[in-house]
């Protein structure tokens, strides 16, 4: 795979015009960018429309499109090509007419923005044709940085865009929820797809999941010489099985039993006592994890980043002991940066793998680094990827 993470979305762009040309043999219409998340706090929240704290990072899926001519005699035919999916420097590529389009055709990576254009050829049907697509990204796959959605957003603000849907942000959210929840059977929230679409740079995302409000809330990295550290444990996580299905629906059962629409509505951990457990426990992270996030608001706006460090910490405590969503990999990434000196650590994402962030001061991170990388060697893991990521804008034309 080329790596790109030291060129500038301009001269990607560039290169992914002339690699388009090469493959397709016409140039596209456009390229359009979506970036990658780290959730800085609030996790699991966002399906139990709680409160959530992501930010869009400094890595992008990219994608260029051109549609196909309406009068072709292959008008609604779309075809599927990713830089990461070549052999040699030529990408396989994937045709489909759009009417044959179902959930497991195609399978694979172009299930996503397979799944984008099934969901718009429904919604807006008469409106949309075929159309040519290169794919090309630098957000790291299966890392729990949210590439997958990455790839849906690009792939739907090209396609609104291209075809003038004029879809707006809310909406494209709700149906990239839609295309990752029924086409790619994952039952995911709207976390990932509001941060790779909403965020602004410099930025987190404060986003309200039931009211679908959100605000951007200053993260002063940069001019406080803080550092997010994210540590890719390299351990696969899944989203289409078990666990995260079985979380859902552990707080769908004790809202039931709470007599509430959601676990939204229970602002006070006592009132969790009579479910039985595991259910009080589930319940406790999500009730604790939405006031951490306002907290986590409040000490971004007093300038306070010991306490939002603080509460990241907590937040994983959380996350380790009554969500059980954890594992070794990532309660040994936090433990050793926070060990080495980090304000404060927890896994993001989904969990059961993928990676861990931790809030560091830069002038520590040669030592964070090298401790989590000694403690991983120890403990005989595999070699975790660790890099830092900024605040970035949301996605785009570029
Ligand atoms: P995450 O979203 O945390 O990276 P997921 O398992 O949800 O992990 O999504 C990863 C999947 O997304 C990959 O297995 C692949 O199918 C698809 N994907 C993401 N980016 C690309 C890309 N640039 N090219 C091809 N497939 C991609
Ligand atoms: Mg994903």
């Amino acid at each position: 795979m080329i790596r790109h993470e030291h060129h500038t979305i301009e001269q990607r762009a560039r290169r992914l015009h002339e690699r388009f040309e090469a493959l397709y043999g016409h140039r596209p219409e456009g390229v359009w960018q979506a970036p990658g998340r780290v959730n800085l706090i609030g996790e699991h929240t966002d399906y139990n429309l709680g409160y959530v704290l992501p930010f869009a990072i400094d890595r992008q899926t990219l994608i260029a499109v051109r549609r196909v001519d309406p009068d072709a005699a292959h008008a609604d035919e779309i075809a599927l090509a990713s830089t990461m999916d070549a052999s040699g420097d030529v990408p396989e590529v994937t045709r489909m007419r759009l009417a044959d389009l179902a959930p497991g055709t195609p399978g694979g990576w172009a299930a996503y923005p397979a799944a984008v254009s099934h969901v718009l050829a429904t919604e807006y049907a008469g409106r949309i044709c075929g159309f040519d697509l290169l794919v090309d990204s630098t957000v790291p796959v299966g890392s729990g940085l949210s590439s997958s959605h990455a790839l849906e957003v690009a792939t739907i603000v090209a396609l609104n865009e291209l075809f003038h849907l004029g879809i707006d942000a809310e909406r494209m959210v709700r149906l990239t929820q839609r295309a990752e929840n029924d086409f790619v059977g994952a039952p995911t929230g709207i976390m990932d797809q509001s941060a790779s679409l909403l965020s602004q740079a410099g930025h987190a995302l404060f986003l309200d999941c039931r009211s679908f409000a959100s605000r951007a809330v200053p993260l002063p990295l940069t001019a406080r010489g803080l550092n997010v550290l994210v540590i890719d444990t390299r351990v696969a996580h899944a989203l289409v099985d078990g666990g995260y299905a079985q979380r859902r629906a552990s707080c769908e059962a004790a809202a039931a039993r709470l007599g509430v629409s959601s676990l939204r509505e229970i602002d006070e951990v006592h009132l969790l006592d009579e479910l039985v457990e595991p259910l009080r426990r589930r319940a406790r992270h999500i009730v604790s994890e939405n006031g951490r996030v306002l907290r986590t608001v409040q000490a971004l706006e007093c300038g306070d980043l010991n306490l939002v460090g603080q509460l990241l910490t907590e937040s994983h405590a959380s996350m380790r002991d009554d969500y059980e969503i954890s594992c070794p990999e990532l309660d040994l990434a936090v433990s050793s940066a926070l060990d080495a000196g980090a304000l404060g650590a927890r896994m993001t994402g989904g969990g059961f793998g993928g990676s861990a962030i931790a809030l560091i001061d830069e002038s520590v991170r040669p030592q964070v680094e090298s401790a989590i990388r000694r403690a991983f060697d120890r403990a005989g893991y595999a070699e975790p990827g660790i890099f830092v990521v900024a605040p970035a804008q949301g996605a785009g034309r570029v």
